[in-house]
């Protein structure tokens, strides 16, 4: 659909002739998800052209508002994105104006005796770490990569290899400056204060943080565009640039010095995968154990398929560990760093010895290929998540398989699940799945205790060829997992509450979906802001709820 006239002219009067423009092949480059090829899965599933009628990059929140204004007053959807490495930074109708904060990339303010930085969306995690690292400070990256926004990561979703110390996204973010999908300009925490600047989360009247979230994904983009955040650091006592060796596929990060971080890889003696459920639920004993104990600042515990993927330097190597079984099962990666003084370094590693030798897990030796192959090449990587393609090497593709949020019990419980039926199916008459990268679509799990183990996050993935076909197959089996945690009546659905999911799965949830909806209707009257997101205020029909969910 063309883009109007007279909204592109009064676009150009506000941003200037070179930061708007209805260019299809500028436009084009908006028009999918970064890592998957045209074609696959998103296309598939939508039957969308998902190329936006118009792209601006505004330098300011006075700019950001003014295309608000404009959108409200031509009637046309824009969506606000940051480095648009997700499903939902994408339009899914014509005539949608994408938001590219690219010019707003500054660090406004690092406070090094408060511990948190003011920052503007395009801020990526790589450049705000390298700044505060400088000082003493470090920033929770996700898988995703360090290149994403820092600012959309936190205010939407936020799972990091350091959770077990900091939480997710939402436990990061502080204050936030947002123009409503009217226009208006709302300030949320300290700042709401005339003059107290950014430091903290609460300021007068609620918490507004939930405005911009949802059961674990938030607003993505449904409720106007975020223009500033403030979010916590933390403490870092390593090195004050990352040491690195090597180049492109090879690069690895090498070793932090001994004092100040440490790493280990823990394996229980059980069979897998027939016995796969005791390994995960002594894992689970050992989470428990060093959360009481209040030690470590990495606890996780990598299923075979997050081993392989993330360790492999190219295709070749991926496949030769598969073939030599490097990771004969999932293991536990524990990292303890120096906050205050060795003395306390070597105090946690003394703790920790003692809580494995008492669940009955065994250290991994150097020598061993699993712990040469992870920490060797990749641990450290995941503390500022240099490898995050790498997810995607074996197909050129991947799909999460099943997710969850609850305590670390249901975890080992829902992946225990989530596996169990992929497997029936894949042996099944069906065999859904057979062309999949086998073995890794059936060996998930990836348990991320949050928080000292208060409570746990987990993912599973699939490995789909670049064919619809295969994609299918993908949708086919991802709506099988959910439906069986469905019918567990699993906290598992609480994740994806997202787009037409909320109707779905709102009933479960003291139907959340309607207060949703009426959040959106009050605060987007025009249903202009990513229309879709976070809830659909005008799906009703049954018939169209099951074709946008595939039929689940
Ligand atoms: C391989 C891979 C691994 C991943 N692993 C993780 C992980 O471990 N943890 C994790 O948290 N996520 C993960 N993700 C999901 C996702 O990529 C990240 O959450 C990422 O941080 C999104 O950042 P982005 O800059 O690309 O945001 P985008 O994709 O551009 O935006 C995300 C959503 O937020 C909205 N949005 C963006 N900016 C604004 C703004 N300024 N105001 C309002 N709304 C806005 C967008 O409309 C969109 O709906 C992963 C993705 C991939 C592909």
């Amino acid at each position: 659909m063309a883009f109007s006239v007279i909204a592109y002219k009064a676009l150009q009067d506000v941003l200037g002739e070179d930061n708007v423009t209805c260019d299809p092949v500028v436009c084009q480059s908006y028009s999918r998800v970064q890592w998957l090829p045209p074609g696959v899965l998103q296309r598939e599933r939508c039957g969308l052209d998902m190329r936006p009628a118009c792209v601006a990059m505004p330098n300011s929140t006075e700019e950001v508002q003014a295309i608000v204004k404009i959108a409200n007053r031509y009637k046309f959807p824009f969506i606000p994105r940051g480095s648009g490495f997700t499903f939902s930074a994408f339009p899914t109708m014509a005539g949608t104006l994408v938001i590219d904060p690219k010019r707003m990339n500054r660090i406004i303010e690092l406070d090094e005796q408060d511990m948190y930085a003011v920052i503007e969306p395009y801020v990526s995690f790589v450049g705000l770490q390298a700044e505060a690292m400088k000082v003493g400070l470090t920033v929770p990256t996700p898988l995703a990569g360090a290149h994403v926004s820092c600012l959309a990561n936190y205010s939407w979703h936020g799972a990091y290899g350091n959770s077990w110390l900091t939480g997710i996204g939402a436990q990061n973010l502080l204050g936030f400056e947002l123009v409503l999908p009217t226009g208006d300009i709302v300030r949320s925490g300290s700042m709401a204060c005339p003059g107290a600047g950014y430091f903290w989360n609460d300021g007068p009247g609620p918490d507004l943080r939930g405005f911009l979230r949802g059961g674990m994904f938030g607003h993505a983009g449904g409720m106007g565009m975020v223009t500033k955040i403030s979010c916590k650091l933390w403490q870092w006592p390593g090195p004050s640039v990352w040491p690195t060796k090597g180049n492109a596929n090879e690069k690895t990060s090498s070793g932090f010095p001994t004092d100040q971080f440490r790493w280990y890889m823990i394996k229980f003696p059980y069979r897998y995968p027939e016995e796969e459920e005791m390994e995960l639920k002594k894992s689970a004993e050992l989470f428990y154990e060093m959360g009481k104990a209040e030690i470590a600042c990495v606890a996780t515990h990598l299923a075979k398929q997050f081993l392989y993927t993330y360790s492999s330097q190219t295709k070749q190597d991926l496949f030769d560990n598969m073939k030599n079984n490097v990771f004969p099962c999932g293991f536990v990666v524990v990292g303890l760093q120096a906050v205050t003084s060795l003395k306390q370094l070597e105090y946690e590693e003394k703790v920790l010895k003692e809580l494995v030798a008492k669940v009955g897990g065994l250290f991994v030796q150097e020598d061993e290929p699993a712990y040469r192959t992870w920490i060797g090449r990749v641990a450290n990587e995941w503390l500022r998540f240099g490898n995050a393609q790498r997810l995607a090497r074996p197909s050129d593709n991947f799909s999460i398989g099943s997710s969850n949020v609850d305590s670390i019990d249901m975890i080992v419980f829902d992946i225990m699940e989530g596996n169990k039926v992929e497997r029936e199916l894949l042996e099944g008459p069906e065999h859904l799945g057979k062309d999949f990268v086998q073995p890794l679509s059936v060996h998930g799990g990836w348990i991320s205790p949050q928080e000292y183990g208060y409570w746990c996050l987990m993912t599973t993935d699939v490995f789909p060829e670049q064919a619809p076909e295969q994609a299918k197959e993908a949708i086919e089996i991802i709506g099988r997992v959910t439906r069986k945690q469905v019918e567990n009546k699993s906290s598992a659905a609480v994740i994806h509450l997202l787009g037409p999911s909320y109707e779905m799965l709102g009933p479960m949830f003291g139907n959340i979906h309607l207060i949703m909806k009426k959040f959106k209707t009050e605060f987007d009257p025009y249903n202009l802001s990513n229309p879709g997101y976070a809830v659909r205020p005008d799906v009703v029909s049954p018939a169209e709820l099951q074709k946008m969910t595939g039929g689940h």
